[in-house]
């Protein structure tokens, strides 16, 4: 298993609802490394940017909306198939399919304030790392 590099965010309502030490918590203890990490406000404009995959989506204005609305944590995890490891920690995005024990079914209220978000894949990764930093901010 190749050690891997992956984005992480706690959305607003992580931040809001002080649950950033809870999150990293579950991180450190899977053993993720933070190898970089910021706290910022994206713009309207940084969200529509961030999420454009979605941008045909029904719930993408309420989405950029919601991502902007407040501060967010932005990390960079690193570790043995890091991609996965995280987003087996989050759990489905719809929090009442997600495992027990996840972060998303322990903590969202629903679909949309789902607390974190994770790369979906190596490549989704590089893109997503490089969105939110630049080689200053990394150890
Ligand atoms: P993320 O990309 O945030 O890690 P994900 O990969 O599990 O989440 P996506 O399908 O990429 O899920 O959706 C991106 C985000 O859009 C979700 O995390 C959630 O906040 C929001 N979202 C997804 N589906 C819906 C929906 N049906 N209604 C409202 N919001 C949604
Ligand atoms: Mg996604």
């Amino acid at each position: 298993m190749a050690i891997e590099q992956t984005l992480s965010l706690i959305k607003p309502d992580g931040v809001a609802r002080g649950l950033i030490g809870e999150v990293i918590d579950r991180f450190e203890r899977k053993g993720l490394k933070i190898r970089a990490m910021k706290m910022l406000h994206l713009t309207r404009e940084q969200a529509r940017a961030f999420y454009t995959v979605h941008k045909e989506r029904p719930f993408y204005a309420r989405l950029v909306k919601f991502m902007s609305s407040g501060p967010i944590v932005a990390m960079i995890l690193e570790g043995e198939n890091a991609v996965q490891v995280n987003r087996d920690l989050m759990g489905a995005t719809d929090y009442r399919q997600a495992a027990p024990g996840t972060i998303r079914r322990d903590f969202s209220r629903s679909i949309e304030k789902n607390l974190v978000h994770g790369s979906d894949g190596p490549d989704t990764a590089m893109t997503e790392i490089a969105f939110f930093f630049n080689d200053l901010e990394k150890v």
